[in-house]
């Protein structure tokens, strides 16, 4: 792993005050609490705490514009595990793959705009999503849940007085992107797409054996590497089943749903206007 994963560096720069913004993915809910990690992520020295769901809701309109035009199977996902495993061993399909950020690229186009003068730290459910941001330029450092653990397990308290709200951002139907199946239902295909034409895999056997032998009748294929999707990464808890794990994912949009957020804490579309989100992606490099 390159120099963006190193926690030392990471720890003493939180440690000496360097401001940065801890970019939350939203499977985080099977390893920790909400919203505690808000105030705990300030205890160790974040200025700012965001998730990336207002970034997934700007990809899917991305998603929504490009179907309206696309000819042939769309392969979604916001995996690099499945980018990799798709220009490894089916390359045939790269075409297939669509050139829109991640979530988490597009979360940090929007912050490098709203927070110019601060590091911006991704915090991941796998090693796959690492690579991704070595792979970035909009992303300065990643950390995984496990080393997330680490960190407040040592409990070095930095700042007191801390917030129990996201800084910016909101966004409550995205949460369930983690899980299987997530982006479609998210990205309002009604009206493109009929229901029999997208097929949702999750485990990456599942998606090889669609690719070696693909229903042509699908047209949206929505993918991910993990059984479960997201919540099913390698850094997340292993002591809960993947059925116990998405309950957390729909509990916390239920919760996220009721709340009652500031206008100016939301993910308003206004906040990205200009921003462009399609057409080059790590993988197309
Ligand atoms: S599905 Fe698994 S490998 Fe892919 S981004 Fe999610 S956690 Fe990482």
């Amino acid at each position: 792993m390159g120099d963006k994963n190193n926690i030392l560096k990471i720890e003493s720069q939180l440690q000496q005050g360097v401001k940065m913004v801890a970019m939350i993915a939203p499977s985080f809910v099977v390893d920790f609490q909400y919203p505690s990690i808000i105030n705990k992520l300030c205890k160790l020295g974040f200025d700012k705490s965001v998730e990336l769901t207002f970034g997934a809701k700007m990809i899917n309109r991305e998603y929504h514009k490009k179907l309206k035009k696309a000819k042939e199977l769309v392969i979604a996902t916001a995996c690099p595990g499945i980018v990799n495993s798709i220009k490894n061993k089916y390359p045939q399909y790269v075409k297939n793959l669509i050139l829109v950020d991640s979530p988490v690229v597009a979360m940090g186009k929007i912050c490098r705009r709203e927070y110019p003068k601060h590091k911006l730290v991704f915090i991941s459910p796998c090693d796959f999503k690492k690579t991704e941001i070595e792979n970035s330029e909009y992303i300065d450092y990643v950390i995984d849940y496990e080393q997330l653990k680490e960190l407040f397990k040592k409990n070095k308290i930095v700042k007191n007085n801390c917030p129990i709200l996201f800084n910016k951002f909101y966004n409550d139907y995205t949460k369930i992107y983690p899980l299987a199946g997530g982006l479609g239902k998210t990205a309002n295909l009604k009206g493109i797409l009929k229901q029999e034409e997208i097929l949702a895999l999750d485990g990456i056997k599942k998606v090889f054996k669609f690719l070696d032998n693909p229903n042509p009748k699908i047209k949206f294929l929505d993918v991910l590497f993990c059984v479960g999707g997201c919540i099913g990464g390698p850094k997340t808890t292993k002591k809960l089943t993947i059925p116990q794990k998405r309950k957390k994912v729909l509990d916390y949009l239920k919760k996220a749903k009721d709340e009652d957020i500031p206008e100016d804490r939301k993910g308003l579309i206004e906040k990205a206007k200009g921003i462009k989100f399609s057409g080059k992606c790590w993988f197309s490099k």
